[in-house]
């Protein structure tokens, strides 16, 4: 099956992201496709326009920022699953973004993308809450965080605003005296 027709764009960066989803209100965002490709071909949804944020470098990446593990949007399920900084210091994420899916899907999903479908049935969500995660979303008012608990606001609903691409979400790291160790060390 085939999806109906949409209008394909590329952005290069956030801002340029940000450029196209202004210039094309109701636009769709294209991450890892694993989740809105099927929903377009299924025709249990439609997009006049999609914007590709695939290529947008500076949503990729994990690092240890402060006390927090902060992981890009555009992280993917493998890159979260083998990182040596989730691992040690965040190992529920690493293990739920292990089994996610198949290698394939593992490879290509981003734990942004992963958030913002908010299917009830993903493995990510329920870690990032338990860890107290943080969602970054950038809009045209500027960027926001929303407690992983707030974020999910029902099936398939999320607290993100039409005009918001989730940026990178933050894990907080254990501190020091708090039942950390050897199990999960803090960051600093
Ligand atoms: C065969 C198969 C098996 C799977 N099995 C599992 C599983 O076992 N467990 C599991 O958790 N998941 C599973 N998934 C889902 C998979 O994890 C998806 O990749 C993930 O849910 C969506 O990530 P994506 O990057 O592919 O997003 P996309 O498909 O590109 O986008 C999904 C949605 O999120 C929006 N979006 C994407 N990125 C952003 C962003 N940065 N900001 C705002 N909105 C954004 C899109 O507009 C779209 O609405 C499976 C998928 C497939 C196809």
């Amino acid at each position: 099956m085939y999806s109906a027709g949409f209008d394909y764009y590329r952005a290069a960066t956030l801002a340029e992201a940000h450029q196209l989803l202004t210039a094309h209100p109701g636009a769709k965002l294209l991450a890892g496709g694993h989740s809105l490709i099927p929903l377009l071909k299924l025709r249990l949804t439609t997009a006049e326009a999609v914007v590709d944020i695939g290529r947008v470098a500076e949503l990729r990446g994990v690092s240890v920022e402060g006390d927090t593990i902060h992981m890009g949007a555009l992280t993917t399920h493998a890159e979260v699953a083998i990182s040596a900084e989730v691992m040690l210091r965040a190992r529920a994420l690493a293990d739920a973004a292990g089994v996610t899916g198949d290698p394939q899907v593992r490879n290509r999903g981003t734990i942004g993308g992963n958030v913002a479908h908010a299917d009830p049935a993903s493995d990510l969500p329920i870690a990032l809450v338990a860890l107290k995660a943080r969602i970054l979303a950038s809009g045209p008012g500027g960027e926001r965080a929303v407690d992983a608990a707030a974020f999910f606001t029902g099936i398939m609903s999320t607290a993100l605003g039409h005009d918001e691409i989730v940026t990178a979400i933050v894990v907080p790291c254990a501190q020091r005296g708090q039942g950390t160790g050897r199990r999960r060390p803090p960051c600093t």
